[in-house]
């Protein structure tokens, strides 16, 4: 699976747009700046795939991209702009309700939690619309490069204490560095397994 067969398939502003759902997919969620262009660059092993869209006006879409035909991947927008408008902010939010909960293909959520933080309240939310959604979902431990022993561990306590009061959610997290390239082939490994 990926390297050299993941190619951009489309991006979708609506649902009518959404490719068939004739295979499995795995979606990728998480704050602005959490370091999702850089993990799914990573797993796909090319440079600049995902578009590194950092303002609100560019991240309406919800990207796909065909991984060795057998599985769709799935850049969600990125949420917790500061400075977003309000309305810009309920469309996505509409979108994304809509596709979390209307798309029977997709197996799994990845979350993407920053290793320096732990998971925040605007992660919490989304969590809970994937809850809501019936969408099982995995952590992802981003940027583990940025922080030592000592800061992981207190990240990895709060994150943990917040998947226990989510019922969707996988108690394993997945530790990454885009940077360095842990997690991406334990993360590539569970996007191969889903069917
Ligand atoms: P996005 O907004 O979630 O798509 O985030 P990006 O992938 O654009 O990354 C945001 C910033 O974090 C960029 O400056 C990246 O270079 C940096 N970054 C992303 N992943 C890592 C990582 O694993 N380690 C380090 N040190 N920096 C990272």
């Amino acid at each position: 699976l990926f390297a050299g067969e993941v190619e951009f398939l489309k991006g979708v502003v609506a649902m009518s747009g959404l490719p068939p759902a004739d295979r499995a997919e795995v979606c990728f969620a998480g704050r602005s700046n959490v370091g999702k262009s850089s993990l799914i660059n990573a797993l796909t092993g090319r440079k600049a795939l995902a578009r590194a869209s950092n303002t609100p006006g560019r991240t309406q879409e919800i990207n796909f991209f065909t991984a060795a035909d057998s599985h769709y991947v799935v850049d969600l927008p990125g949420y917790g702009f500061a400075n977003a408008p309000v309305a810009v902010v309920e469309k996505w939010q509409r979108l994304l309700k809509q596709y979390l909960s209307g798309r029977p293909t997709l197996r799994r959520a990845f979350v993407l939690i920053d290793a320096r933080h732990g998971a925040k309240k605007v992660d919490e939310e989304i969590m809970s619309l994937l809850d809501r959604s019936a969408v099982p979902f995995q952590a992802v431990m981003t940027k583990i490069d940025k922080v030592n022993k000592t800061e992981l561990e207190r990240s990895l306590a709060v994150t943990r204490e917040t998947l226990a009061r989510h019922p969707a959610a996988y108690p394993e997290l997945v530790l990454t560095s885009s940077e360095k390239g842990d997690g991406i082939e334990t993360l590539r490994a569970i996007i191969a397994g889903l069917s």
